[in-house]
């Protein structure tokens, strides 16, 4: 049994007409026709509890899409026994065993449930269709290919011998379970932060974000379809404040996989810190954060690469990957006219209902998130420091909408210059041509963050400049591309500094995090 390096799974075109549309459309039809009910699962049995959540569609929030089960601390207690009961089994399991599960799961999903998923992941999350499909269908079956393939290549490795004595290492799980804390902007990642710590034989709790819990709750379904054994990752969705206290502090908690806030990051690794000698091993923390991710341009740059990947990079999925361009840097002689190309371009984007396939923009993920970013265009509007020149509308009645827009700060430490927003919004800093060595600086040093930017020139020497300048500014450094879009097997994702603990997503660095050797000398 040999794994060959994975083939991406290729994005569908959905024509008019063709059979993968009129399936998707049919899934958004009955989907927002029958709600349903989400149970917990654990051990690999549904349970129901009386504390409900609900599940809305964020661009049309009187839709309900269904209620889920909430889970307390007895269940969390549950989820914890049945994790550890089914860990002997599953560690021991030949791993190409294991390895079989993840990849007839990719096969299930972007087979027969394609449709259902991508439908779940538009109407649940307010994506549109081709950002459905490049997370739940493109990314996670990639994540679900590649990663079997680097345990496999992990595994090879073994010690050198000398005369009469044979040296090996065994790749064990963690003496103990994983939790995942996973986010709602990508359903690709909350399927890989629990399956990759599965995959070398961990057993895992999983909660998913609370404004995400369909398309994940289809996950599930689908890893257990294709064979996972009761136990190994169970579905809670919970409160953070009871994941904290009975999961996190559990002596038993072995290795923590999140995407998320860095302030939420940041309170379980203190967390982690002040229970520390409860543990039975130190646990691995392993995050990807928060973002303030930019894109700066040097004079030599291509106006329509720049203006081509601001719009995607600070708008797709309403600015709110992890990834999504929020600051650009642009020479003075460049600006007036990447302006004009901005509000032509920005004139033209769609923002409205996930069915109606030519929008490009749909609703920000919930009330919460859409007062954050009112919050911050009042600040705007307010301040003598920064003025909005395109967009700055929002509107809530139907769904929670916000427009592109488009900021221009006279500093470059602005608020919005250096606070994440996670949504639409881009902020602009013209630099004189002069300042450029000065406002690489700036770049550098002005966010506590580390994930993603993109830089622009067609100037070789001014490339090589900007690239040591940002040296660990970004994790994903893009060279006249935008800075979303990572593709696994491809760029591997992840920042440092406030970003992450840079163990990049889809990554034999990543899977090693979730094993602990033993190193065994046999005397011949
Ligand atoms: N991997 C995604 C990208 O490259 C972003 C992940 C995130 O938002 O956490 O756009």
């Amino acid at each position: 049994f040999q794994i060959k390096v994975p083939e991406n799974e290729p994005i569908k075109s959905y024509l008019p007409g063709s059979p993968e549309r009129l399936a998707l459309k049919a899934e958004l039809d009955r989907q927002t026709a029958n709600p349903i009910e989400v149970p917990i699962i654990v051990g690999g049995k549904e349970y129901r509890t009386e504390h409900k959540g609900k599940m809305i569609c964020p661009h049309d929030h009187q839709t309900v899409l269904g209620e889920y089960s909430i889970a307390g601390e007895k269940e969390l207690l549950m989820a914890i026994e049945a994790a550890e009961a089914a860990k002997v089994e599953w560690e021991n399991m030949p791993w190409e065993h294991r390895a079989t599960i993840f990849l007839k799961a990719a096969d299930l999903l972007t087979g027969k449930y394609r449709a259902k998923l991508s439908a779940s992941c538009m109407l649940g999350q307010s994506k549109n269709l081709f950002q459905a499909e490049i997370d739940v269908i493109c990314e996670l079956a990639d994540f679900l290919r590649f990663n079997p393939y680097y345990v496999q290549e992990i595994y090879k490795q073994q010690p050198n011998n000398s005369a009469g004595v044979w040296n090996r290492v065994e790749y064990r799980a963690l003496d103990g379970f994983v939790a995942a804390i996973t986010p709602f902007n990508f359903t690709a990642i909350g399927g890989n932060l629990a399956t990759a710590p599965a995959m070398v034989g961990n057993t895992v709790l999983w909660k998913p974000s609370s404004t995400a819990v369909l398309s994940n709750y289809y996950v599930m379904q689908i890893l257990m379809e294709a064979g996972l054994p009761a136990g190994v990752i169970n579905f809670v969705p919970c409160r953070g404040v009871d994941f904290g206290k009975v999961v996190i502090n559990h002596p038993k908690m072995a290795g923590f996989h999140f995407t998320g806030s860095t302030s939420v990051f940041n309170g379980i690794w203190k967390q982690v810190g002040d229970n520390i000698s409860n543990y039975v091993t130190y646990p691995r923390l392993v995050g990807e954060t928060g973002g303030k991710d930019f894109i700066f341009a040097h004079e030599s740059a291509d106006i329509e690469a720049l203006t081509c990947s601001i719009i995607l990079g600070a708008f797709e999925y309403q600015g709110q990957k992890c990834s999504a361009a929020s600051r650009a840097y642009v020479p003075e002689s460049l600006w007036g006219q990447l302006k004009v190309r901005l509000e032509e371009e920005i004139a033209k984007i769609k923002v409205g209902d996930v069915r109606d396939f030519s929008n490009l923009m749909n609703a920000v993920i919930d009330q919460n998130s859409f007062k954050n970013i009112q919050s911050y265009l009042d600040y705007v509007k307010a301040s003598e420091d920064g003025e909005i020149i395109i967009g700055g509308g929002t509107e809530d009645k139907v769904g929670y909408f916000v427009e592109p827009t488009v900021i221009l700060a006279k500093t470059p430490t602005f608020k919005t210059m250096v606070e994440e927003i996670f949504g639409p919004v881009l902020t602009v800093y013209v630099y004189p041509n002069d300042k450029f060595e000065e406002t690489l600086e700036l770049c550098d040093t002005s966010t506590v963050y580390g994930l993603t930017g993109s830089i622009f020139a067609q100037d070789r020497a001014a490339i090589v400049k900007m690239s040591q300048a940002l040296d660990h500014a970004a994790g994903n450094f893009y060279i006249n591309d935008k800075p979303t879009g990572a593709v696994v097997g491809q760029q591997p994702f992840g920042g440092s500094r406030g970003s992450g603990t840079n163990d990049k997503a889809g990554s034999a660095v990543n899977l090693s995090r979730w094993m602990s050797q033993r190193t065994i000398k046999e005397t011949l």
